[in-house]
Parts: C-alpha cells; sequence; structure tokens
C-alpha cells in the first residue's frame, strides 16, 4: 500500500480546499433567491469569492477545519490497523501543510497537540464490505456548527412549538426547532443529518453518516422523502437567512434516517453542517492504495466557478474605518451599515478571554478592534503567514466580553453569529459596537491581512493565540450597535414568530 498516505493526503487537501459539485449547486441557487442588496445577500458574494479563492490556492474554505472523521469501508482481509496508521500519518501532514488547523486538544490540560492526533483524534470508523476496492469518505465539520448540534427526548415542550409527540409531528417540531435555535450561529445556510429513534450516542452518528447523502438526493423512503421536503420548505419560511442576517434561504438540505429505538426511547438527534459543507469520498485499489474513484466528484471536469470577479462588490456606501478606533466614531455607527477596516487589530477567543478576566491584556487594547478567530497560520522562515481566518462563533465569549470591553475600551468586537445581552448594554455603556464578518471565509479574510505584526500567548496553540495583525479594507457587517439596537435579536424575535405560526400548521 505504498501509495496509502498521499491518497489520503489528498483526500484531506481537496474536501478542505474544494466543496463537493452538489453544495456548490445550492449555495449558487442560494444566491439566485435571495433579494440583492441585502445583508444576506452581501454574506453570500463574500462566501462565493471564497469558495473560488480556496479551490484556486488549495487553502483551507474555513480555518476551522473540526474534527477529521473519515468512514472506512475495507474488503475482507485488509489490515485496518495499517490504513488508521496511514489516516493518522496523513492527518498529520495535512496540518503541517496548512491545509487542516491543529485542532486536537487535551480535554484536561487544554494543551493543543499541534498535529490533530491525540486521543480520539482523528475520529475512525472501520466496517468490512464485500467489495474489493476500499473507500474512505471524509467530513470536516467545524466547532461553529458542531456546537448547533442538537438531541431531543421525546416526548417534548420545545420553546414556540410547544409539546412534540413520540410521532412524525414531533420529529417535524424537533427538526424545525433545531433550524431555528442554530440562527446564524452555525454558518447558516445549514445543511441538516437527522436520525430517528437509536439510543442516544449511536443516533448522532447516524445523523452524521446523513451529511453523506448528496443535496440533490430522494430519500428512497417515501415517508422520509415527504418530511424532508416538507422540512426544506417550511425551514425556509422561517426567514434565517445567510448568516443569520435574515433571508429566504436558512437551509440547503434535510436528510433524515430511521433507526430502531428502545421502547423507553425516542430520541431526534440532528447533526447541523454549516454552508462550509466539506465531505468528499475515494476509492483506493486495496493492494497500492492508490486512487481509482473520486465521489462526490469528478476531477476531470473543471470546477465550476462562484462568481464572475474575485472579490466583494463594492457599493460606494461602505464606511470606512481605521484602526485604532474613537469612541466618537463608533457611536456614529449603526446597525446594517457596512464598513472596511484598515489598520491594526488582535485575535482572540476563548483561552484569551479566559485569560483577561484574571490577568491583564499583554497589549494595549483601548480603541483597538478584537477579532474572534482562530486562524491557520503557518511559520516560513523567521516571519507568521496567515493561511486562512475567518470569524469564529462569538457566543461563546458572551460571559466575558462585556467585563473585557468595560476593563481594557476595546471599541470594536469582531466575530459572528452575534452575542447577547451582557455584550449589547456594555457597547452601549462603553462605546463600542459588535462587526459581524462572514462565517467560514477564511480565504478572503487571509487576503484583506497584510501582514501579521506579533504573537502574544502561543503557548495556548496557534488557534487559540493573540495574534497582532495589519488589516487592509476588512469587510464586515454592523449587526450590534452602540444605541442598544441588535439584529441577531430582531432575526430571533421574527423568525421566532413564524416558528410559531408553523407549530399550528
Ligand atoms: S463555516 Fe462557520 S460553522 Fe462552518 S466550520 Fe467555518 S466557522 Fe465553523
Amino acid at each position: 500500500m505504498q501509495f496509502l498516505q498521499k491518497s489520503l493526503v489528498e483526500l484531506i487537501t481537496q474536501t478542505s480546499t474544494n466543496l463537493p459539485p452538489d453544495v456548490r449547486a445550492a449555495m449558487r441557487a442560494t444566491g439566485l433567491a435571495e433579494k440583492p442588496d441585502t445583508q444576506a445577500s452581501q454574506a453570500l458574494n463574500i462566501i462565493f469569492s471564497n469558495i473560488d479563492m480556496a479551490a484556486d490556492d488549495s487553502g483551507a474554505i474555513c480555518q476551522d477545519t473540526g474534527m477529521p472523521t473519515f468512514f472506512v469501508h475495507t474488503p475482507v482481509g485488509v489490515n485496518q490497523i495499517e490504513i488508521k496508521k496511514a489516516i493518522r500519518a496523513a492527518v498529520a501532514e495535512a496540518t503541517k501543510l496548512g491545509k487542516l488547523r491543529p485542532n486536537s486538544v487535551d480535554s484536561l490540560t487544554g494543551k493543543n497537540s499541534g498535529d490533530n492526533l491525540g486521543t480520539g483524534t482523528p475520529v475512525i470508523h472501520f466496517e468490512q464490505w464485500e467489495q474489493d476496492e476500499i473507500e474512505v469518505k471524509l467530513i470536516l465539520k467545524g466547532g461553529g456548527c458542531e456546537n448547533k448540534n442538537v438531541q431531543y427526548s421525546l416526548p417534548a415542550t420545545l420553546e414556540k412549538l410547544g409539546s412534540a409527540g413520540r410521532n412524525l409531528e414531533g420529529v417535524r417540531k424537533c427538526i424545525l426547532h433545531a433550524v431555528w435555535q442554530a440562527q446564524g450561529q452555525g454558518c447558516a445556510p445549514g445543511a441538516l443529518g437527522v436520525c430517528i429513534g437509536s439510543d442516544r450516542a449511536h443516533g448522532y452518528d447516524v445523523a452524521k453518516e446523513q451529511l453523506f447523502r448528496t443535496l440533490d438526493d430522494v430519500n428512497p423512503d417515501p415517508v422520509l422523502a415527504e418530511l424532508e421536503a416538507r422540512i426544506m420548505t417550511e425551514a425556509n419560511e422561517l426567514g434565517v437567512g445567510a448568516m443569520g442576517f435574515g433571508g429566504r434561504v436558512s437551509l440547503i438540505g434535510c436528510k433524515i434516517a430511521a433507526a430502531n429505538r428502545l421502547p423507553a426511547s425516542f430520541f431526534v438527534s440532528v447533526a447541523y453542517n454549516c454552508w462550509a459543507f466539506r465531505r468528499l469520498g475515494v476509492r483506493l485499489n486495496a493492494a497500492s492504495g492508490e486512487i481509482t474513484n473520486w465521489l462526490y466528484r469528478d476531477p476531470s471536469l473543471e470546477v465550476e466557478r462562484m462568481t464572475k470577479s474575485e472579490g466583494f462588490p463594492l457599493t460606494g456606501r461602505e464606511i470606512v474605518l481605521t484602526a485604532p478606533l474613537t469612541e466618537e466614531k463608533v457611536r456614529s455607527l449603526k446597525v446594517g451599515d457596512v464598513v472596511l477596516i484598515s489598520g491594526e487589530m488582535y485575535t482572540g477567543r476563548d483561552a484569551v478571554h479566559a485569560y483577561l478576566m484574571k490577568n491583564p491584556p499583554p497589549v494595549d487594547l483601548h480603541g483597538a478592534v478584537l477579532y474572534h478567530c482562530g486562524p491557520v497560520m503557518l511559520k516560513e522562515g523567521d516571519e507568521w503567514k496567515v493561511k486562512a481566518a475567518g470569524p469564529t462563533t462569538s457566543i461563546r465569549e458572551e460571559p466575558y466580553q462585556a467585563d473585557v470591553i468595560r476593563k481594557y475600551g476595546v471599541r470594536a468586537v469582531i466575530g459572528k453569529g452575534g452575542m447577547g445581552p451582557k455584550t449589547l448594554a456594555a457597547l452601549k455603556e462603553c462605546g463600542a459596537v459588535y462587526l459581524n464578518g462572514i462565517g467560514g471565509a477564511a480565504q478572503y479574510y487571509a487576503r484583506s491581512i497584510e501582514k501579521v505584526l506579533d504573537v502574544n500567548l502561543i503557548e495556548f496553540g496557534i488557534p487559540e493565540a493573540m495574534w497582532h495583525i495589519r488589516t487592509k479594507n476588512f469587510a464586515a457587517i454592523v449587526t450590534m450597535d452602540a444605541h442598544g439596537n441588535s439584529l441577531h435579536a430582531d432575526v430571533e424575535k421574527e423568525t421566532g414568530e413564524r416558528l410559531e405560526e408553523l407549530a399550528a400548521v
């Protein structure tokens, strides 16, 4: 199997950098469905540019390459231990090449292993089959959407939808609730894998496996096919829209399986995948490990571009900001404004925020822009180079953000998915603003970063360190302003009202 590791590195690289054709088609349809000149269509323009940039430069579509999860079928007699070793070696190699972000963190010490290897990482599922070739499928599902997975135990009482019983109507309510609760935090529009039944642990596995179905397939079970179609229609009436900005498309796919359950249990497990829906597969020669065939893509066909021109079409209405920012400038911003930020900013996410609660910042944050981002960085010579740098889900910092703004004078926070009432109150009190970047647009934003100036707290690992960067025309949308307005709160309220109407249908 001399080619096995090479083939697996190619599978990881393609999965991380080149969105499959069925997902591209669904996203293209999303672009056509949205009204032009809306916040959702602006977000989609950036997403489409990002998809093209990632494929052109073989860069990670999103900086969060998730928990690499492999599903492997082997012919009887093939040594699975060898395959596991090759997968682990390929994962470490792809991480070194910057195709995967180092994402494996020791849950007890908090230490990042640096190579995506560790206890339980990567995840590998093996199954034998009666075919001659090996099949390896891979999904890279990032933490933002993984955190929006949800499991329901029926009967249940659901917010906005009321009681959900142990029947298909109850299941329908759970799935609609899953889309609503994700809002923009899982980088909508999303795709769902759903398992009706099974037990808690296996239900999630089956749900995730549904994400290997192509978005345009039809469930062979007519009952499930009808439910999938109904969910697609109803979920897209909710109005969550791209990145949760409000819009016509909230869901690009819904794939449902049913598995037997215990008489006492009735679980509905939902795996929520973001628009950066990265899954591919290969067939391998069982003797050499060479790729004989790709699944989901035809490498002989040219990759169809998502945009006609590179970049985010500017309207001239964008507000140019130069960081660090003054209170006066920040207070003049309002929800809906599109800003282009040039100047210096700092990254900071979970570890940095926890650190700042107990320690002074290693840099002066007065007037600063704090970017919720865990980038992919590679050291080339003495310099750090940005390989991928989109925003991470901000709501995780809700317990800390208000204190960080008050204590250290931060003027703008960039992230995705919005933040809660504590942060909104601090923005108003201190004259600060929350800017929504476009989740997953890791290549687009990497190009907005002119230079990595420095790094602090590198002991937290690459994604969690505090990177000091200089940006040029970094595009974002004001979604929470210093006047107490929050687009996220408004969209959640409006979509919640529509969800209530759907309960009665
Ligand atoms: S697109 Fe968003 S949810 Fe998906 S992996 Fe990237 S940051 Fe996470």
